[in-house]
């Protein structure tokens, strides 16, 4: 069997090895993006008038909107296939096994449609009968975090990852679930050109491809009149666009350059494991700590409605929205990822200053591992009062982001609105 192997004949061939594994190990930070999406949608679209006054939009099965409308919806899926494929540099096309036919058998009907959109066929998705447009968004915003891109490459174990044509999973752990959805929460556009060379399965992220393929059915809703699935396939939307305000879902490796990375891609080659582990677990604590951090001191700020909090004005703030210009296709890419990137660094260095040494530090501990009820806000107790506003306001500063953000994207969809 060695005999069939090509050697690694050291120079690049063996870096790139070293390198190759090294970002193969980070899986466990790409656990989760911002806890709580719900929440800070909530918050990001209440002063938006537009969807407030949306008071009751009557709800409508999957079935039934992709039984009135399959005949429609089959030439979109297949003109946004066209478009992907020409507009996305790293596009797994879909299989022609996957493309939308339509049928007069409701639950096959169901069954295509997820395959030909290629998320978790396994899901139900249930609808009320009634809801605001608000909720109606809030809710959806986080469905992407509950199974819909789970299981979806050939190597995780599911019948469906096998048929989508997504191939093996890039990067983390195929085995555990919600590593399989990484890929399509996390996009690392702006890596040192080495890193590339290097790791080239970093370009295969997918979230674009989402944003774009359930903004097109969002509209496509909304103008053949089904207020319900316009919300909802734009709710989806949102949430791979929030992601990627989250520093550590645009970045590999914060606060570490290239450099140093690939001197502790060396290091682990000639047997010296232990400095490139150590790196993972902190970057995995750090990633960690920040979300647990931000689900705490929000909905902390929620529950007690106390709107003195600078997380939620942040959230509300709408005076940046018109700095980012319009919505576009390279939005999500060109603005949010960037910005989200540019933070990546100073993000990774105020977690340092401030949480306890022993979980941004000490790569022995494993966070939420550990300790694994951990509460974040008890052990800021006792810290100055202005380093514990040093950090409010950054993350502050990150929620303004996601809020601009969301209300740029809900406004791109916003003339299809309708008043229900
Ligand atoms: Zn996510």
């Amino acid at each position: 069997m060695a005999d069939n192997t090509p050697p690694l004949r050291g120079g690049l061939g063996e870096l790139k090895y070293a390198i190759l594994f090294l970002w193969g190990c980070l899986s466990p930070s790409f656990a989760h993006a911002w806890s709580e999406h719900g929440m800070l949608t909530a918050e990001a679209i209440s002063g938006v008038s537009e969807i407030q006054k949306v008071t009751s939009v009557p709800g409508e099965s999957l079935a039934g909107f992709l039984q009135a409308e399959q005949d429609t919806l089959m030439k979109l899926l297949a003109a946004e296939e066209g478009w992907l494929r020409r507009h996305q540099s790293h596009y797994p096309k879909r299989p022609d096994a996957l493309i939308f036919v339509p049928t007069d058998d409701a639950d096959l009907l169901v069954k295509r449609f997820l395959r030909a959109i290629r998320v978790n066929p396994e899901l139900q998705f249930q609808t009320p009968a009634a809801a605001s447009a608000k909720d109606i968004l809030i809710a959806a915003s986080d469905e992407p975090d509950q199974g819909l891109d789970i299981g979806l490459f050939e190597n995780n174990g599911t019948a469906f990852g096998k048929e989508y044509g997504f191939g093996k999973q890039p990067f983390g752990n195929p085995l555990l679930s919600y590593g399989s959805q990484a890929p399509f929460h996390m996009g690392f556009y702006n890596e040192a050109w080495l890193s590339y060379q290097l790791a080239g399965y970093l370009r295969r992220t997918y979230p674009e491809f989402r944003i774009h393929l359930f903004r097109t059915l969002s509209e496509f809703s909304f103008q053949k009149g089904h207020a319900y699935w316009g919300y909802r396939f734009a709710g989806w939307a949102i949430h791979y666009i929030q992601d990627f305000t989250q520093p550590y879902h645009s970045t590999v490796v914060p606060g570490i350059g290239s450099a140093r990375l690939l001197w502790l891609g060396v290091l682990d080659l000639f047997g010296n494991n232990e400095p490139k582990a150590d790196q993972v677990q902190l970057v995995t604590n750090r990633h960690l700590v920040l979300e647990k951090y931000e689900a705490e001191i929000v909905k902390e700020a929620v529950t007690a409605k106390n709107s003195k909090s600078i997380l939620l004005q942040a959230l509300r703030e709408m005076s940046y929205d018109e700095d980012y210009g319009r919505y576009y296709d390279g939005y999500a890419r060109a603005k949010v990822a960037f910005e989200s990137n540019w933070f990546a660094n100073d993000t990774d260095a105020i977690l340092e200053k401030t949480f306890p040494a022993k979980w941004v530090s000490d790569p022995s501990y494993h966070f939420s591992i550990t300790e694994p009820d951990i509460q974040v806000l008890p052990a800021l107790k006792d810290l100055p009062a202005d380093q514990k506003a040093e950090m409010e306001e950054f993350l502050a500063n990150l929620m303004r982001h996601f809020g601009s953000h969301t209300r740029n994207f809900l406004k791109s969809v916003q003339s299809y609105f309708q008043n229900s």
